[in-house]
């Protein structure tokens, strides 16, 4: 992928960008189905470089579209079933970078070692 990500402007953000896994994400090629997000939680459109696809911090089933602020304060972290990273590239749209599910893992073979034995 020849497209770049843009540049992190604060410190939360360059720490969420520690997390991104661009072989992975690569390799997934995930993005958000729009380039205009607005937080489900402060309803402020997401301008920076992360938007998170999470549950909602002590509730079961409620999922929300979060700027990296609110998913800090009421995110449940990453991983499948709490919470999927994006990073906005400069075309404006979002990947997935960050908290793949075990099917995205399954579909580009990560971790899947048995093929060997075979
Ligand atoms: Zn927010």
């Amino acid at each position: 992928m020849n497209r770049k990500a843009i540049r992190p402007r604060n410190s939360r953000e360059r720490q969420l960008k520690n997390k991104e896994d661009w072989n992975t994400a690569t390799a997934i090629e995930q993005y958000w189905h729009d380039t205009n997000c607005i937080c489900d939680l402060c309803n402020s459109e997401i301008t920076g470089r992360h938007m998170i696809d999470g549950l909602v911090y002590g509730t079961m089933y409620e999922f929300a579209c979060m700027c990296a602020t609110c998913h800090h304060a009421k995110g449940s972290g990453f991983g499948e079933g709490k919470g999927q990273l994006y990073t906005r590239l400069n075309d404006g749209q979002f990947i997935l970078t960050y908290g793949f599910t075990s099917y995205q893992l399954e579909e580009i073979g990560d971790d899947n070692d048995d093929d060997d034995l075979w």
